[in-house]
């Protein structure tokens, strides 16, 4: 089942939430959303896939359990969205623009909206147990960010959750990509860049090697210098136990 929120019509507080079940294995604990334009299939399939593809990724390259999970069912934003300060942003790969700084700011401004009401949702006595959401992956309508990006991330400083946008265009190779992006950057021993990277000196984060993960476009191989320094990502959820 989607949740639904929509600011023009009615309050985010009011909705009921509960929270999944978290996994006894290591996970990411993720706020997943769409906009309505954004392609997802009818019972949310490509979200889905997006996550077994995931999984299925360390299961078969790094031996282990490892998994996305979403905190909440997935949320479903209208295709606007009202922020408190009654500015107005199109939930559009088009209106995410990391080299435009009007772009830059409703962002920002849309990620506090966001992570507030994620936060907010703990409050719920049955809910007030649980960690905040660590990435919010949203999912929008249109196929290009900044003419030619399927995706693209944003980090607030050491600000939790980080943020992510997938279009139209963004195989589920791409959502591993760019949560591989995050599990680097939040290395809790320093280095944020991918462990064989490109050829200096234009993209340290990106791997050399066609095909894999974190080459430029994202591939679906992982090396075990990857999957040693992604298992050290801070942000890993352990157990709830
Ligand atoms: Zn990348």
């Amino acid at each position: 089942m989607f949740d639904s929120l929509n600011d023009f019509d009615r309050e985010a507080s009011d909705i009921p939430r509960r929270p999944h079940k978290r996994p006894s294995y290591p996970h990411l604990w993720a706020f997943m959303c769409a906009s309505p334009g954004a392609n997802i299939g009818e019972k949310y399939e490509r979200m889905l896939s997006d996550i077994a593809a995931f999984k299925n990724l360390f299961a078969t390259q790094c031996s282990k359990d490892f998994a996305v999970v979403p905190a909440f069912p997935f949320t479903f934003f209208g295709a606007k969205i009202k922020l408190p300060d009654d500015s107005v942003f199109t939930l559009d790969a088009g209106q995410v623009n990391t080299k435009d700084p009007l772009s830059v700011e409703n962002v920002k401004k849309l990620y506090d909206y966001v992570k507030k009401w994620d936060e907010n949702r703990d409050r719920d006595p049955n809910t007030n147990n649980i960690p905040p959401s660590s990435i919010i992956i949203m999912y929008v309508s249109g196929d290009y960010i900044e003419n030619d990006g399927f995706t693209t991330g944003y980090a607030f400083g050491n600000e939790l959750p980080y943020l992510i946008f997938l279009t139209n265009k963004a195989s589920s190779d791409t959502f591993a990509h760019e949560v591989g992006h995050v599990l680097n950057y939040s290395n809790k021993n320093g280095p944020k860049d991918d462990p064989d990277p490109a050829s200096p000196p234009d993209k340290p984060s990106h791997n050399k090697n066609e095909g894999n993960l974190m080459y430029k476009e994202a591939g679906h191989t992982i090396t075990q210098a990857q999957c040693a320094q992604f298992s050290e990502s801070k942000i890993i959820l352990r157990s709830h136990l």
